[in-house]
């Protein structure tokens, strides 16, 4: 026979999974949904489902949203929806041409979006986005948000702990990141760019979008890779380096140590230099700016990062299944020179291609994107489970 003192931790335990069960069907709900609605969709009895919204409300996660509509006895229900203030998650991203630090709500409204520029001294980046996450912070309790979790987007792999393995252009390697902002932000996780994009745009887009990959062309160019929903994350959460990616057997040496990568032909410093040797502080808009003034070097070198772009998605398309490719980051500012050569590889590579051609599109957040799927990743864990900021409110 089970000891008693196992019986009270059960039913504590139950509450807290009914209570995360009601609070998932109103974070997914594409209106108000009210208590009848939450009783049918989880199943639990309409008292339940009563305790369980009186808890939220006083608890600050959810709000009565006035009469959504009349039931069949004509009387109105009232809808309840997430709240705008509350918890909030808080994203950091280091890009080519800035930092940018980005505050989201519980309703995934971004309500803090503010850019720096990128200090010279790769030592310097990590005490300026500690300053930004502060200066959010600060702006969200203007508005009555409280940050519970702060996610930094940061270029090449990312150890689960918060150790980026490798990003040459920062001049990191085995940087512990989480660990020197935890004393100014508090708890920090750290996450590949790429894969943070690819979240944030797989938020913007649904439920439309569910199979996908967001190649971002920031440093290092990554994929975003999302198959039904989720984020693909591989076994260490290494997935989608897809600049290291052979194109060709024989290449120039990359800085990764293998030949002919992907990066030597469509990494924004490589399709700027033919044109301007010295490294541009914003690549992707002195590649626009000269490509549009008909510079040959710059569509030259537009035309060879498509066709390698497309050779690289084409092997990985071939092997996961997905319908669309997000150009996305910077290669959102060069979308319209490099569709067309990345569309043309995939209709030649990718097998199945004449019966469902893949579709090839800027990603809508664009450059933003990493930063915001930081802020949602952050606040993703209450919207998951709301019992720990119900423990501590
Ligand atoms: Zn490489």
């Amino acid at each position: 026979m089970a000891p008693a003192t196992d019986t009270p931790v059960r039913q504590e335990s139950l509450r807290a999974h009914n209570l995360s069960l009601t609070f998932r069907q109103i974070v997914g709900a594409p209106a108000p949904i009210s208590r009848i609605e939450l009783a049918v969709a989880t199943g639990l009895t309409r008292p339940t489902i009563t305790r369980i919204v009186d808890e939220l409300l006083a608890g600050g996660l959810i709000v009565e949203a006035g009469p959504a509509r009349s039931g069949n006895s004509g009387r109105p229900r009232v809808g309840l929806s997430l709240a705008p203030t509350g918890p909030a998650g808080l994203g950091l991203d280091i890009r080519v041409d800035a930092l940018s630090a980005c505050v989201v709500d519980l309703t995934g409204t971004v309500r803090h979006l503010a850019f720096a520029p990128r200090p010279p001294a790769a030592a310097d980046t990590l005490a300026r986005l500690a300053d930004m996450g502060r200066a959010a912070m600060a702006a969200a309790a203007a508005e009555k948000l409280t940050v519970v979790g702060t996610t930094l987007a940061a270029p090449g792999p990312v150890e689960n702990a918060g150790v980026v393995r490798f990003a040459p252009v920062l001049g990191w390697r085995d940087v512990d990141a989480a660990a020197a902002l935890r004393h100014a932000l508090g708890e920090v996780m750290v996450d590949n760019d790429a894969g943070l994009a690819a979240l944030g745009e797989l938020y913007a887009s649904a439920p439309a979008l569910r199979n996908f990959v967001c190649v971002s062309g920031e440093f290092d160019i990554g994929a975003g890779i999302v198959l039904e929903g989720a984020l693909l994350r591989g076994a260490r959460g290494w997935s989608g380096s897809l600049g290291h990616v052979a194109v060709t057997a024989d290449g120039p040496v990359c800085a990764c140590g293998a030949t002919g990568c992907l990066q030597h032909y469509a990494g924004l410093q490589q399709i700027l230099a033919p044109a301007a040797p010295a490294a541009a502080p914003a690549p992707a808009v002195a590649i626009d700016i000269l490509a549009s003034s008909g510079d040959r070097d710059t569509l030259a070198a537009l035309d060879r990062a498509g066709t390698a772009l497309g050779v690289a998605l084409s092997a990985l398309i071939n092997i996961i299944d997905v319908d669309t490719v997000l150009l996305g980051g910077s290669y959102s500012l060069l979308a319209s020179w490099l569709t067309e050569g990345v569309e043309r590889e995939l209709n030649r590579r990718v097998l199945t291609a004449s019966w469902a051609p893949v579709s090839v599109r800027p990603a809508p957040l664009g450059p933003d994107a990493a930063v915001i799927g930081a802020a949602l990743s952050a606040i993703d864990r209450v919207r998951q489970d709301p019992n720990s900021w119900l423990a501590r409110a």
